[in-house]
Order: structure tokens, then sequence, then C-alpha cells
């Protein structure tokens, strides 16, 4: 399979693409678009963006084809041993996983643009790129000239490539291992900072790990003007889209940004390398079902924060407000009293990706971070700390990994309880393939490494009052609103628009919380009907009931010498000073 790429107007962003299909041996051909991509589990559609379909033989003759799903064609191919498929891909989205041709750039995500005979896979795929001179090519596949060379059609999609003018590249070294950064956009980035920092994870993920899955590895940057946070991972590669651009280099852009590319990487390992057996291998044509998106999104969510602290990137006070972050997503949303991690892992195809109908679903991330921080400390106390949850994705990737093969739920369950030493049954049915409440366990096991978790009220008094919102020009919009609270009473629903009373609007929050304690806890607010329309609500709650507290982890004053063992055995102190 030979995909001809041709740019021949940018301003219509139209991809031209001609897919070359030789030794054709059946009187039928069935070619497939990707449904889907690997790292977002649900359906893409991007058969939307296809246009001017067309098939021709060899002798440029017209060949007959149908349509016969949403994203499958049927050709014709009764005395043709190859044919031509012409067709025009529409590519204007700027994400870590889409297509998007300009005047400065072509950027494609194979997996949304190139066609597959499903009976072929394993056979080498070639892209043959025209673009303009002095382009150069970001990607992690074998290039020769204006060849990109993959051995089969799963690493053809997972090779992202952008092409432009004004790519940026460095490169860095771990042991065998050779890296590239490549960015795409207006950057002004301290370079030196970058390199070193991204080397220090690198290195701490291949030392606990023992190897990467490949020998040279790409981060491939998108960098727009505006603020963007995105990454979709790949064995060889990741696309991380971050901006803005040129304030990457600000402390809270900064952490952001390292906090991505270490949790990319770690994919490479698990989710690319040690995956789930349902997954193995993908299924494009239609959902891939698994009950293990927590342990794929969950432990790298975790772990990719982890290695950032581990490995003296980030001190403990970055760290810690990491974790907070995750602390305060898991009390904030009610959802977590009805769905397991497990389903959740289910349900991503679903309304996986979308703020969803309120309190019905849980996070993967989120909720597969905490759990897996759990798992973590109680293999570590067990184990009297010779292993953990990172002992435990080294021996996944040995044990299935490099043996080639997917692991079960299982599977997984079983190499935590081997490196904890005990039964975690109880564990994983209550937590994980239950949705009881796990604060108190988490409680606890903060305190086993001498942290505590202290809750303030919220600065925010439409918080206060159970409202979840964000500020817009026109007013605030209602994102969830707590159960049971004076909001809910008082009628107000997600998707609401209200705004403040003119004379409340300039206040500060501190002034307009000092204001509504002064008013018996009551917050008086209009709810944009329609238009101009209004209707005034006063809400009124109980002095001591609050919505939306602030969590917080704190070390506890009188920490013990255990204490102090656990953390720093936790936070592999002893073994950054390896590392150095
Ligand atoms: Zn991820």
């Amino acid at each position: 399979m030979r995909y001809v790429i041709k740019l021949p107007n940018a301003n219509n962003h139209l991809i031209n693409i001609s897919l070359h299909v030789d030794n054709i041996d059946t009187d039928e051909l069935e070619l497939q678009l990707p449904a889907w991509r690997p790292g977002r589990y649900e359906i893409g559609n991007f058969a939307k963006n296809i246009q001017s379909f067309k098939v021709k033989d060899s002798g440029n003759r017209i060949v007959e084809f149908i349509k016969i799903t949403k994203d499958k064609w049927k050709i014709n191919t009764l005395n043709l041993s190859s044919i031509i498929v012409e067709y025009d891909f529409y590519a204007y989205e700027l994400n870590a996983g889409s297509c998007y041709f300009t005047n400065d750039q072509l950027y494609i995500n194979g997996i949304q643009c190139f066609l597959y005979n499903a009976h072929k896979l394993h056979q080498k795929h070639i892209i043959e790129l025209n673009i303009p001179v002095g382009y150069k090519i970001a990607c992690s596949l074998m290039q020769e000239g204006n060849l990109l060379y993959a051995n089969d059609f799963h690493e053809l999609v997972d090779s992202p490539l952008i092409a432009s003018a004004t790519l940026h590249h460095r490169e860095y070294q771990v042991g065998n291992t050779k890296f590239h950064i490549w960015v795409q956009g207006d950057i002004d980035l301290d370079w030196e900072r970058v390199i070193n920092d991204f080397k220090r994870f690198s290195t701490y993920q291949i030392k606990i790990m023992g190897t990467l899955p490949v020998k040279e590895f790409c981060f491939l940057v998108q960098a727009p003007n505006q603020v963007a946070y995105h990454g979709v991972e790949h064995l060889a590669n990741t696309v991380l889209y971050f901006g803005p651009a040129a304030n990457i280099m600000e402390e809270k852009y900064y952490t952001e940004f390292l906090g991505l590319a270490s949790h990319e990487l770690f994919h490479s390992w698990n989710i690319k390398a040690i995956r789930p057996v349902e997954w193995f291998p993908y299924n494009y044509e239609k959902e891939n079902y698994s009950r293990l998106g927590y342990v794929a999104e969950g432990v790298t969510t975790y772990l990719g924060d982890k290695f950032l602290y581990s490995s003296g990137v980030f001190n403990t006070e970055q760290y810690l407000k990491e974790l907070n972050s995750r602390l305060q997503s898991h009390i904030d949303n009610f959802g977590r009293f009805y769905m397991p991690v497990t389903r959740a892992s289910m349900d991503t195809w679903l309304d996986g990706y979308v703020l969803g109908v309120p309190h019905r679903k849980t996070s993967i991330y989120t909720e597969g971070a905490l759990i897996t921080l759990m798992l973590d400390l109680m293999i570590m106390k067990n184990s009297g700390y010779a292993n953990s949850i990172e002992s435990v994705m080294k021996s996944m990737y040995e044990n299935y990994a490099l043996k080639n093969k997917g692991y079960s739920e299982e599977d997984y369950m079983n190499e935590c309880e081997i490196a904890a030493t005990v039964s975690l049954k109880s564990f994983f049915d209550t937590y994980v393939y239950g949705a009881d409440s796990y604060e108190f366990e988490l409680t606890k096991m903060f305190e086993w490494i001498g942290l505590k978790m202290v809750y303030t009220n919220s600065k925010n008094p439409l918080e206060r009052f159970g409202i979840k919102s964000i500020k817009k020009s026109d007013g605030y919009y209602v994102l969830m609103v707590a159960p049971d609270s004076p909001a809910e009473k008082a009628g107000i629903s997600q998707k609401d628009i209200l705004k403040l009373k003119d004379e409340h609007a300039s206040l500060s929050e501190e002034d307009f919380n000092a204001l509504v304690e002064k008013n018996d806890h009551t917050l008086e607010l209009r709810l944009n009907l329609n238009e101009d329309q209004f209707k005034q609500l006063t809400l009124q709650k109980h002095s001591s009931t609050e919505y939306y507290r602030k969590v917080k982890l704190e070390l506890l004053n009188d920490i013990s010498s255990e204490q102090k063992e656990f953390f720093e055995n936790w936070s592999r102190v002893k073994l950054l000073e390896e590392i150095n």
C-alpha cells in the first residue's frame, strides 16, 4: 500500500491522497477508514472529512465502487490486479490527534485519513510526500528523502508527521536511546532548561522500566499562539499540542508542559507496549471495549507526575500541587458515588470526553490516578518498600509487552498482589469494581507518609451555595450544581447562565463572601431566562453547610521517623541521589 500525498491548494485545506493498491487477488476489495483513534476511546467518524472519492485502474479507467458502511468502501476489482483510490481529505483542525494543512505546515495523523485493507494490515505501507522545497519532516517512521516506510498499518497510523519550513529541532541521548524534540510554532524556549528537564524524566523512566520499547523517540510539539493542552501517545513518538507558544517558559505553563511530556512518554510503555488484551491488536473499525482504561490512563497520570518529582524536575511543593488538583477533581465530582472506574473505562465510548449529564460518571484519569496511588502505598507498605506500582509496571512490561501479549483484568490484579504479597481482592472489589467512597482509605494512607488532607471553605461565593461555573463576559455559565444544595433547591441547573446583582458584580471574592455571611448566608442572583429576561433568585443556606470545599495536602506537624522513612521511600529521594 502506497499513499501519495499532494498539496494542490492550502487555502481549501484539502490533502489529496492517492492510495496505490497492488497485487489484488480478489474480485472485490473492501477498504476501511478507521472509525476511531487509539488514545481517544470514542467513535471519531473521520470519514466525514473525505471529499471526491474516485477509483481508477492502471489504465486510468474508472472502477466501480459502493459505500457499504459510513467508513467502508467496496470496490469491484474483477480482472484487476492494481487500482488507485484517490480522495481529498479536509484537514483544518489542530489538536494532538488531528490533520491540519495550511500555508505554514502539513500535519497528518494517518489514523484519520489513511484507508486500509483489513486483510493486508501486515504489509509494508509507504507514504510519498509531495511537499514544498525546503520543508523539513518530523516523523518517527524510517525516512528516505520524501518517502516514509512503515512495517505495517499499525505502525503507519501510530506515526503522525509534521512537515514545514519552520520546524525547530533538538536532540538528546539517554544511554542508547535517542530523543528528538520537534516544535512547530512561534516559540521562545530556554532550550538548555528544556533539554535538561526532559533528559531527567526520560532517564528516570528508563531506569525504572529497564529499556524504552523503541531505540528512538520523537516529541512532536504543536505550539499554537493560544492556550492549548492535549497530548496523544504513540509507541515511538507523541504529539503535544501545547500553548500559548510564546509563554511556555512561564512557570505556570512550563510545569504543565513537563507534566504532559512525562505522561505521554510513559505511555510508550503503559498502553502502547503494556496493552489490555482487548486492544491487542486494535480493531479500528468499531468500539474496542476494555475495563482497563483506568490502568492505561490512571497509572500513567499518577506516575507521569510522580516521575517528575522523583527525578528532581518538580520539587515537593510542585508535586503536591498536582496531587491536590487530582484530589479536588475527585471531591468535586458527585459521580464518584455511582460509577466505578472499570465502568468509566467502558463509557469513554459514550460520553468520556464531554462534560456529560450531572453526577453520572467518573474520570479514568482522576480516579484511576488516586486508586493507583493507594495501590502504590499498599504495595510498598506490605512489601517493606521492596515493591511499588513502578515494579508492577516493570513486571508487566517484561511478562506481557516483551512477550508480545496483552494483559487481562485478572493479570493486572495478580501482578499487584504478587508485588503487595497480600490479597487485594477486597480493595479491587470495593473501589475498582465498586464505587464505594474511598476518602477514608485515602486519608489513612496519606497519614502513612506523613501527609494530611486539609479542607477549607471555597472563596467563591457561588461555589459555597453549590454552583460550579465559569465566568464569561455575559455571566456565569453553570457547569455543575451540587445535589441537595441551595442552588439545586432554587432551581438552578447545568448550562444556566447567572448574573450577579449589579452592585455585587464589582466586589472582590473576599468582600462578596463577607457580605454573604453578614446577610445570614443568603445569595442573590439573577437567572438569565432568555435575551434580556431575568428571574430573581435568593439562595439561603445553613451557615455551617458548605459546598465545593477546597482540599490541600499538608505535611503533618509531628511527623514520626516511620512516616518520614515511608515518605522518602515513596518519593524516591535516595534514587534521585543515585541519578545525580
Ligand atoms: Zn494519557
